[in-house]
């Protein structure tokens, strides 16, 4: 009867010994890009210590880097790419326009505002991120720009004013706060309060009213037919890193840029701290040094996590060179174990890490990376192109689709074919004879 026993207390011993930090650093290595710019949102809500970092560096060897450089000096990375928007179909180009190209038209029509106005403007929709919030501390911004702080403030409140509720907001709680107060809802006071506790919004939201959490979201709802038709939203489709073709058979690994990713410690509020502790009670110094504590644990979990994403993709990018440049037979399925050993971690860390990651090929094509592990995951491609294009009359079977591929020099039977399309949730041939015939009556 001992041995149970035994077992329990040593359980809640280890339990007792779980280090936060693992909990955090396996938490933030599993969440995709979307996700964890949400969980940081969270914890530079809570922690005074933490801020966004202005300046760039590499995600790899964190080499402080000038804004306008293409290539890490100190480690040979890529970590910029400038070749802009990827659009599905070429031939739409002139056609469609980024979400902030139609903010820009938009505000321009109904907004007067002076040239040395419409510089701002411009620099304020560049800052903008894919959701339309200006995810900068407005002081700094200003300072940056060399203007003050209240003529950039003007150019925003200018804008508000004439119907673009949140514009230039910093987030979804500022940007929902804003709409509260046009809407009537709370006053300026209270939207101090509910600032500092965000909590107390969902009271408000209870009242059935509809608020956008997103600038862009309430933008695109107000388009018009035409300005929906024009949007191009191939950039809405979220990832977490691009691989960029850098010539020759060369590929390099970019994270997606996120301000996030480039969070860092609040050297001006650390030096406060320093110089005010003595005025503190014990109790808010043990809580103000735990914070501290907390904050370096973060960007150490956050540093990590880019890093080994950025090498893991690499290794990846690097093995599937001849696939990327356009192969389909020379894919080659990866394990998680080869690319642990490759770099030297374990194999938990690149379950982790690669876990729900997103990647945008030079193809322009967005694709989770647990396809790189997929040994079927190309003759899938082949199969789903295929039929996409087959004639409606005479729909391929599996056996001619199987001796594409064969062709095609993939070794595959006609049984593989008809479990790989089972599993694309594709109906067999004579079944899709009988949809295609049904859709055209
Ligand atoms: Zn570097």
């Amino acid at each position: 009867m001992k041995k149970p026993e035994l077992r329990q207390s040593l359980a809640m011993h280890q339990k007792q010994k779980m280090i936060p930090k693992m909990m955090l650093a396996g938490e933030m290595m599993m969440l995709p890009l979307e996700e964890l710019e949400m969980k940081l949102e969270q914890l530079l809500q809570e922690n005074p210590f933490l801020e966004f970092e202005e300046r760039m560096f590499c995600f790899a060897c964190e080499q402080p880097l000038d804004r306008y450089l293409d290539f890490c000096p100190n480690c040979g990375r890529i970590v910029r790419n400038d070749t802009g928007y990827y659009l599905e179909d070429p031939g739409s180009f002139s056609e469609k326009r980024s979400f902030k190209e139609l903010l820009e038209e938009e505000i321009l029509s109904c907004v007067e505002l002076s040239k040395e106005e419409l510089k701002l403007l411009e620099v304020i929709l560049a800052n903008l991120d894919e959701e339309g919030f200006l995810r900068l501390d407005l002081r700094k911004f200003a300072f940056h720009l060399g203007v003050p702080e209240d003529q950039l403030q003007g150019v925003i409140e200018k804008v508000r004013a004439e119907g673009f509720v949140g514009f230039a907001a910093a987030d979804t709680l500022e940007f929902v706060l804003l709409q509260c107060l046009n809407k009537g809802l709370i006053t300026l006071e209270e939207s101090f309060q509910l600032r500092k506790h965000p909590e107390k919004i969902r009271f408000l939201l209870k009242k059935g009213e509809s608020l956008f959490v997103s600038f862009r979201e309430f933008f695109e709802a107000g388009l018009d037919e035409r300005g929906r038709k024009e949007l191009d939203d191939t950039r809405r489709v979220s990832y977490d890193a691009e691989i960029v073709a850098l010539g020759g058979d060369e590929y390099g690994v970019l994270l997606f840029d996120s301000p996030y990713l480039k969070l860092t410690l609040n050297e001006g509020f650390i030096s406060l701290f320093k110089d005010k502790r003595s005025s503190l009670n014990s109790r808010e110094q043990s809580f103000l040094e735990e914070r501290l504590h907390e904050a370096r644990e973060i960007l150490s979990c956050l540093r990590y996590r880019n890093s080994l994403l950025l090498r893991a993709l690499e290794y990846i990018v690097f093995r599937e060179k001849k696939y990327l440049a356009g192969d389909n037979t020379a894919f080659v399925p990866l394990l998680q174990k080869e690319v642990a050993e490759a770099l030297g971690v374990s194999i938990a860390a690149v379950c982790q890490v690669l876990k729900g990651k997103r990647v945008l090929l030079p193809s322009g094509v967005v694709k989770e990376v647990k396809f790189f592990f997929d040994p079927s995951y190309p003759a899938k491609q082949v199969i789903k192109q295929l039929i996409q294009k087959e004639d409606h009359k005479k729909p391929l079977s599996d056996a001619s689709i199987a001796a594409y591929l064969r062709k095609q020099g993939f070794s595959v039977s006609r049984r593989t074919v008809t479990l790989y399309r089972d599993q694309l949730g594709i109906l067999p041939s004579h079944s899709r004879k009988k949809l295609y015939a049904s859709m055209t009556s």
